[in-house]
Protein backbone atom coordinates (compact mmCIF):
# COMPACT_ATOMS: atom_id res chain seq x y z
CA UNK A 1 0.00 0.00 0.00
CA UNK A 2 1.48 3.43 -0.79
CA UNK A 3 1.33 6.11 2.00
CA UNK A 4 1.24 9.89 0.65
CA UNK A 5 2.11 12.36 3.50
CA UNK A 6 1.04 15.91 2.37
CA UNK A 7 3.64 18.32 1.24
CA UNK A 8 3.64 21.86 2.94
CA UNK A 9 5.81 25.34 2.83
CA UNK A 10 8.59 25.12 5.34
CA UNK A 11 7.64 28.19 7.26
CA UNK A 12 4.13 27.43 7.59
CA UNK A 13 3.07 26.66 11.79
CA UNK A 14 0.73 24.61 12.60
CA UNK A 15 -0.85 23.05 15.90
CA UNK A 16 -0.52 19.77 17.67
CA UNK A 17 -3.43 18.72 16.09
CA UNK A 18 -2.95 19.60 12.33
CA UNK A 19 0.53 18.61 12.63
CA UNK A 20 -1.07 15.02 13.88
CA UNK A 21 -4.11 14.84 10.96
CA UNK A 22 -1.55 15.74 8.50
CA UNK A 23 1.39 13.84 8.96
CA UNK A 24 0.86 11.45 11.80
CA UNK A 25 -2.54 9.77 10.42
CA UNK A 26 -1.86 9.35 7.13
CA UNK A 27 0.46 6.69 9.01
CA UNK A 28 -1.86 4.92 11.22
CA UNK A 29 -2.90 2.35 8.48
CA UNK A 30 -3.96 -0.37 10.24
CA UNK A 31 -7.12 -0.98 11.75
CA UNK A 32 -5.75 -0.65 15.84
CA UNK A 33 -4.94 2.83 15.65
CA UNK A 34 -8.14 3.97 14.66
CA UNK A 35 -7.11 6.60 12.59
CA UNK A 36 -5.63 8.41 15.78
CA UNK A 37 -9.03 9.53 16.89
CA UNK A 38 -8.99 8.51 20.50
CA UNK A 39 -7.45 8.41 23.56
CA UNK A 40 -5.77 4.80 22.79
CA UNK A 41 -5.53 2.47 20.18
CA UNK A 42 -7.01 -1.11 20.61
CA UNK A 43 -4.81 -3.91 19.97
CA UNK A 44 -6.83 -7.13 19.86
CA UNK A 45 -5.33 -10.26 21.57
CA UNK A 46 -3.82 -12.29 19.29
CA UNK A 47 -4.44 -16.22 20.78
CA UNK A 48 -1.36 -18.35 20.38
CA UNK A 49 0.97 -15.25 20.51
CA UNK A 50 3.36 -13.18 22.79
CA UNK A 51 2.82 -9.33 22.23
CA UNK A 52 7.12 -8.46 22.39
CA UNK A 53 7.23 -4.57 23.65
CA UNK A 54 10.77 -2.09 22.87
CA UNK A 55 11.09 0.90 23.48
CA UNK A 56 14.40 3.23 21.81
CA UNK A 57 14.24 6.96 22.60
CA UNK A 58 16.91 9.22 20.23
CA UNK A 59 17.79 12.45 21.67
CA UNK A 60 19.68 14.90 19.37
CA UNK A 61 23.45 15.64 20.24
CA UNK A 62 23.44 11.89 21.84
CA UNK A 63 22.15 9.17 19.62
CA UNK A 64 21.73 11.74 16.24
CA UNK A 65 23.74 14.77 15.36
CA UNK A 66 21.58 17.77 14.95
CA UNK A 67 22.64 18.20 11.09
CA UNK A 68 21.63 14.83 10.58
CA UNK A 69 18.46 14.71 7.81
CA UNK A 70 15.06 14.09 9.15
CA UNK A 71 15.50 10.74 6.74
CA UNK A 72 18.41 9.69 8.75
CA UNK A 73 16.80 10.31 12.32
CA UNK A 74 13.81 8.62 11.14
CA UNK A 75 15.05 5.41 9.51
CA UNK A 76 17.58 5.06 12.71
CA UNK A 77 14.43 5.86 15.14
CA UNK A 78 12.32 3.01 13.49
CA UNK A 79 15.11 0.86 12.02
CA UNK A 80 16.62 0.39 15.90
CA UNK A 81 13.24 -0.96 17.34
CA UNK A 82 12.21 -3.49 14.65
CA UNK A 83 16.02 -4.57 14.98
CA UNK A 84 14.97 -5.45 18.61
CA UNK A 85 12.08 -7.17 17.53
CA UNK A 86 13.73 -9.13 15.13
CA UNK A 87 16.21 -10.27 17.75
CA UNK A 88 13.41 -11.14 19.51
CA UNK A 89 12.37 -13.60 16.65
CA UNK A 90 9.31 -11.21 16.25
CA UNK A 91 6.99 -10.74 13.35
CA UNK A 92 6.76 -6.66 13.24
CA UNK A 93 3.21 -5.34 13.77
CA UNK A 94 3.13 -1.56 14.63
CA UNK A 95 4.89 1.17 16.41
CA UNK A 96 4.24 4.23 18.67
CA UNK A 97 5.89 7.58 18.03
CA UNK A 98 6.56 10.30 21.50
CA UNK A 99 8.08 13.30 19.79
CA UNK A 100 9.45 16.48 21.24
CA UNK A 101 10.17 19.63 18.93
CA UNK A 102 12.68 21.88 20.24
CA UNK A 103 11.40 25.74 19.85
CA UNK A 104 13.28 26.16 16.26
CA UNK A 105 11.45 22.50 14.75
CA UNK A 106 10.60 23.28 10.59
CA UNK A 107 7.42 21.77 8.88
CA UNK A 108 9.57 20.75 6.21
CA UNK A 109 11.86 18.60 9.00
CA UNK A 110 8.73 16.48 10.38
CA UNK A 111 7.33 16.08 6.66
CA UNK A 112 10.51 14.78 5.67
CA UNK A 113 10.24 12.68 9.16
CA UNK A 114 6.90 11.23 8.50
CA UNK A 115 7.73 10.74 4.75
CA UNK A 116 10.13 8.32 5.77
CA UNK A 117 8.35 6.48 8.01
CA UNK A 118 5.96 5.98 5.64
CA UNK A 119 8.31 4.68 3.54
CA UNK A 120 10.06 1.95 5.87
CA UNK A 121 6.34 1.00 7.21
CA UNK A 122 5.78 -0.09 3.66
CA UNK A 123 8.97 -2.10 3.69
CA UNK A 124 8.41 -3.69 6.68
CA UNK A 125 4.77 -3.60 6.73
CA UNK A 126 4.13 -1.70 9.97
CA UNK A 127 2.06 0.97 11.03
CA UNK A 128 2.17 4.10 13.26
CA UNK A 129 -0.57 3.04 16.37
CA UNK A 130 -0.62 6.62 17.83
CA UNK A 131 1.87 8.66 20.35
CA UNK A 132 2.12 11.84 21.28
CA UNK A 133 3.30 14.87 20.21
CA UNK A 134 5.10 18.27 22.65
CA UNK A 135 7.33 20.74 22.18
CA UNK A 136 10.26 20.82 24.55
CA UNK A 137 12.76 23.89 25.12
CA UNK A 138 15.45 21.17 25.02
CA UNK A 139 16.50 18.93 21.91
CA UNK A 140 14.84 17.02 19.29
CA UNK A 141 13.81 14.30 21.38
CA UNK A 142 12.18 11.11 19.59
CA UNK A 143 10.85 7.74 21.17
CA UNK A 144 9.57 4.90 19.69
CA UNK A 145 7.85 1.73 20.91
CA UNK A 146 7.48 -1.19 18.63
CA UNK A 147 5.71 -4.37 18.73
CA UNK A 148 5.70 -7.23 17.21
CA UNK A 149 4.32 -10.86 17.74
CA UNK A 150 6.22 -14.16 18.39
CA UNK A 151 4.34 -17.45 18.70
CA UNK A 152 3.70 -18.34 22.15
CA UNK A 153 6.84 -18.87 24.14
CA UNK A 154 8.24 -19.09 21.24
CA UNK A 155 10.41 -15.64 21.74
CA UNK A 156 14.75 -15.58 21.11
CA UNK A 157 16.17 -14.55 24.42
CA UNK A 158 19.64 -13.85 25.43
CA UNK A 159 20.14 -16.41 28.35
CA UNK A 160 19.91 -19.09 26.38
CA UNK A 161 23.33 -19.73 25.74
CA UNK A 162 25.16 -23.44 26.31
CA UNK A 163 28.81 -24.33 25.97
CA UNK A 164 29.53 -25.88 22.73
CA UNK A 165 27.02 -23.51 21.00
CA UNK A 166 28.56 -22.28 17.41
CA UNK A 167 28.32 -18.25 17.54
CA UNK A 168 27.05 -16.20 14.58
CA UNK A 169 26.48 -13.11 13.31
CA UNK A 170 24.32 -11.56 9.79
CA UNK A 171 25.79 -9.48 7.46
CA UNK A 172 28.99 -7.82 8.27
CA UNK A 173 30.42 -5.77 11.76
CA UNK A 174 31.99 -2.78 11.92
CA UNK A 175 30.45 -0.85 9.10
CA UNK A 176 28.15 1.64 10.47
CA UNK A 177 30.98 2.90 12.91
CA UNK A 178 33.32 3.29 10.61
CA UNK A 179 29.89 5.06 8.70
CA UNK A 180 30.02 7.64 11.34
CA UNK A 181 33.42 7.98 11.84
CA UNK A 182 33.54 8.83 8.25
CA UNK A 183 30.47 11.48 8.17
CA UNK A 184 32.68 13.37 11.35
CA UNK A 185 35.68 13.29 9.89
CA UNK A 186 37.27 10.82 12.17
CA UNK A 187 37.95 8.49 9.33
CA UNK A 188 39.01 8.81 5.55
CA UNK A 189 37.41 6.72 2.73
CA UNK A 190 39.03 8.00 -0.61
CA UNK A 191 36.34 5.62 -2.57
CA UNK A 192 33.71 7.38 -2.91
CA UNK A 193 31.30 4.08 -3.62
CA UNK A 194 32.43 2.22 -0.58
CA UNK A 195 32.09 5.52 1.50
CA UNK A 196 29.29 5.71 0.99
CA UNK A 197 28.15 2.25 1.49
CA UNK A 198 29.76 2.93 5.00
CA UNK A 199 27.68 6.04 5.67
CA UNK A 200 24.53 4.37 4.43
CA UNK A 201 24.81 1.33 6.70
CA UNK A 202 24.81 3.68 9.43
CA UNK A 203 22.03 5.88 8.27
CA UNK A 204 19.64 3.33 7.14
CA UNK A 205 20.37 0.16 9.22
CA UNK A 206 18.38 -2.74 7.82
CA UNK A 207 16.16 -4.51 10.68
CA UNK A 208 17.20 -8.47 9.69
CA UNK A 209 13.14 -9.30 10.58
CA UNK A 210 13.21 -12.49 8.36
CA UNK A 211 16.07 -13.65 9.63
CA UNK A 212 15.15 -13.74 13.19
CA UNK A 213 11.67 -14.93 13.12
CA UNK A 214 13.33 -17.94 11.02
CA UNK A 215 15.86 -18.71 13.96
CA UNK A 216 12.92 -19.53 16.49
CA UNK A 217 13.80 -23.29 16.52
CA UNK A 218 17.28 -22.49 14.84
CA UNK A 219 19.09 -20.43 17.70
CA UNK A 220 19.48 -20.82 21.35
CA UNK A 221 20.28 -17.08 21.87
CA UNK A 222 20.23 -13.74 19.96
CA UNK A 223 20.81 -10.04 20.39
CA UNK A 224 21.30 -7.52 17.84
CA UNK A 225 24.63 -5.30 17.25
CA UNK A 226 23.58 -1.69 18.55
CA UNK A 227 26.72 -1.38 21.39
CA UNK A 228 29.12 -3.07 19.63
CA UNK A 229 29.59 -6.86 19.24
CA UNK A 230 31.84 -7.48 22.04
CA UNK A 231 29.80 -5.63 24.13
CA UNK A 232 26.35 -7.06 22.90
CA UNK A 233 28.03 -11.00 22.86
CA UNK A 234 29.08 -10.17 26.45
CA UNK A 235 25.16 -9.86 27.16
CA UNK A 236 24.75 -13.18 26.10
CA UNK A 237 27.31 -14.71 28.25
CA UNK A 238 26.20 -12.74 30.95
CA UNK A 239 22.62 -13.77 30.52
CA UNK A 240 23.16 -17.18 29.78
CA UNK A 241 26.49 -17.42 32.19
CA UNK A 242 28.25 -18.52 29.96
CA UNK A 243 31.88 -17.78 28.21
CA UNK A 244 32.83 -17.22 24.70
CA UNK A 245 35.72 -17.11 22.38
CA UNK A 246 35.58 -15.12 18.99
CA UNK A 247 37.93 -15.19 16.27
CA UNK A 248 38.92 -12.17 15.28
CA UNK A 249 39.70 -12.95 11.80
CA UNK A 250 36.27 -14.78 11.46
CA UNK A 251 34.50 -11.54 11.71
CA UNK A 252 32.71 -10.91 8.61
CA UNK A 253 33.14 -7.41 6.76
CA UNK A 254 31.98 -5.54 3.94
CA UNK A 255 34.77 -4.89 1.14
CA UNK A 256 34.72 -1.19 2.08
CA UNK A 257 35.59 -2.11 5.53
CA UNK A 258 38.25 -4.58 4.39
CA UNK A 259 39.98 -2.57 2.43
CA UNK A 260 40.12 0.30 5.18
CA UNK A 261 41.31 -1.97 7.83
CA UNK A 262 43.97 -3.20 5.29
CA UNK A 263 45.45 0.26 5.62
CA UNK A 264 45.37 0.83 9.36
CA UNK A 265 44.66 -2.48 11.70
CA UNK A 266 44.01 0.10 14.41
CA UNK A 267 40.76 -0.22 13.33
CA UNK A 268 39.82 -3.24 14.62
CA UNK A 269 38.63 -1.37 17.67
CA UNK A 270 35.52 -0.30 14.81
CA UNK A 271 34.95 -3.97 14.31
CA UNK A 272 34.99 -5.60 17.82
CA UNK A 273 33.70 -2.24 19.89
CA UNK A 274 31.79 0.22 17.32
CA UNK A 275 27.80 -0.33 17.28
CA UNK A 276 25.11 0.82 15.06
CA UNK A 277 25.40 -2.63 12.99
CA UNK A 278 22.05 -4.03 13.53
CA UNK A 279 23.16 -7.15 12.66
CA UNK A 280 21.75 -10.19 14.51
CA UNK A 281 24.31 -12.05 17.05
CA UNK A 282 23.02 -15.17 17.69
CA UNK A 283 24.12 -19.16 19.25
CA UNK A 284 23.31 -22.14 18.27
CA UNK A 285 23.75 -25.97 18.36
CA UNK A 286 26.68 -27.29 16.18
CA UNK A 287 24.12 -29.30 14.40
CA UNK A 288 22.36 -26.47 13.21
CA UNK A 289 25.34 -25.41 10.87
CA UNK A 290 23.75 -26.29 7.64
CA UNK A 291 20.44 -25.69 7.86
CA UNK A 292 21.40 -21.93 9.27
CA UNK A 293 23.55 -21.88 6.03
CA UNK A 294 20.82 -22.95 4.10
CA UNK A 295 18.61 -20.70 5.65
CA UNK A 296 20.78 -17.45 5.62
CA UNK A 297 21.39 -18.59 1.12
CA UNK A 298 17.81 -18.44 0.86
CA UNK A 299 17.16 -14.94 2.59
CA UNK A 300 20.03 -13.37 0.76
CA UNK A 301 21.55 -12.28 4.21
CA UNK A 302 25.60 -13.72 4.76
CA UNK A 303 25.77 -15.51 8.23
CA UNK A 304 29.32 -16.48 10.20
CA UNK A 305 30.17 -18.49 12.41
CA UNK A 306 32.67 -16.55 14.50
CA UNK A 307 33.49 -18.70 17.36
CA UNK A 308 32.32 -20.92 20.12
CA UNK A 309 30.38 -20.55 23.54
CA UNK A 310 32.45 -21.90 26.61
CA UNK A 311 31.96 -22.78 30.00
CA UNK A 312 33.81 -20.28 30.92
CA UNK A 313 32.88 -16.58 31.62
CA UNK A 314 33.06 -13.38 29.40
CA UNK A 315 34.24 -13.35 25.92
CA UNK A 316 37.66 -13.45 24.97
CA UNK A 317 38.82 -12.53 21.11
CA UNK A 318 41.41 -14.84 19.65
CA UNK A 319 44.05 -14.05 16.97
CA UNK A 320 44.83 -16.15 14.41
CA UNK A 321 47.30 -18.13 15.87
CA UNK A 322 44.66 -18.42 18.76
CA UNK A 323 46.45 -16.34 21.51
CA UNK A 324 43.83 -14.16 23.54
CA UNK A 325 43.94 -10.05 22.51
CA UNK A 326 43.54 -7.67 24.95
CA UNK A 327 40.30 -5.61 24.26
CA UNK A 328 40.85 -2.72 26.22
CA UNK A 329 37.33 -1.52 25.01
CA UNK A 330 33.43 -1.88 25.51
CA UNK A 331 31.14 -0.97 23.31
CA UNK A 332 28.92 2.66 23.43
CA UNK A 333 28.44 3.47 26.72
CA UNK A 334 25.56 6.60 27.52
CA UNK A 335 26.99 9.77 28.16
CA UNK A 336 30.29 9.34 27.52
CA UNK A 337 29.57 10.72 23.77
CA UNK A 338 28.81 8.84 20.65
CA UNK A 339 30.69 10.83 18.09
P1 LIG B 1 -4.45 12.93 24.55
O1 LIG B 1 -4.45 14.39 24.80
O2 LIG B 1 -5.73 12.25 24.87
O3 LIG B 1 -3.24 12.21 25.07
P2 LIG B 1 -3.47 13.65 21.99
O4 LIG B 1 -4.20 14.86 21.65
O5 LIG B 1 -2.09 13.74 22.53
O6 LIG B 1 -4.36 12.76 22.96
O7 LIG B 1 -3.38 12.71 20.72
C1 LIG B 1 -4.54 12.49 19.91
C2 LIG B 1 -4.33 11.23 19.12
O8 LIG B 1 -3.23 11.41 18.26
C3 LIG B 1 -4.04 9.99 19.96
O9 LIG B 1 -4.70 8.90 19.35
C4 LIG B 1 -2.55 9.84 19.87
O10 LIG B 1 -2.17 8.47 19.98
C5 LIG B 1 -2.25 10.40 18.49
N1 LIG B 1 -0.92 11.02 18.39
C6 LIG B 1 -0.48 12.15 18.97
N2 LIG B 1 0.81 12.39 18.62
C7 LIG B 1 1.19 11.38 17.84
C8 LIG B 1 2.40 11.03 17.20
N3 LIG B 1 3.52 11.76 17.30
N4 LIG B 1 2.41 9.92 16.46
C9 LIG B 1 1.31 9.14 16.37
N5 LIG B 1 0.15 9.40 16.95
C10 LIG B 1 0.07 10.51 17.68
MG1 LIG C 1 -1.24 14.43 24.33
Amino acid sequence: MEIKVPQHPSNLRLSEFELISRLFVPLATGEDALGLTDDGAIIPARPGYDLVVTTDALVSGIHFRSEDSAATVAARSLCSNLSDLAAMGAEAHCYSLAIALPVDWTLEWVTEFAGTLGDLQNQYSVFLLGGDTVSTPGPLTISITAMGYVPTGKALRRGGAIPGDRIWVSGSIGDAAMGIALLTDRLECPDGEMSSFLTSRFETPIPRLELGQSLRDLASAAIDVSDGLIADLTHITDTSSVGADVHLDQIPLSAAAEALLAKNSSLSTYILGGGDDYELLFTAPEDNEAVILALADRLQVRATAIGTVTDGNGVRVLDPTGRAIDIGMTGFQHFAGKY
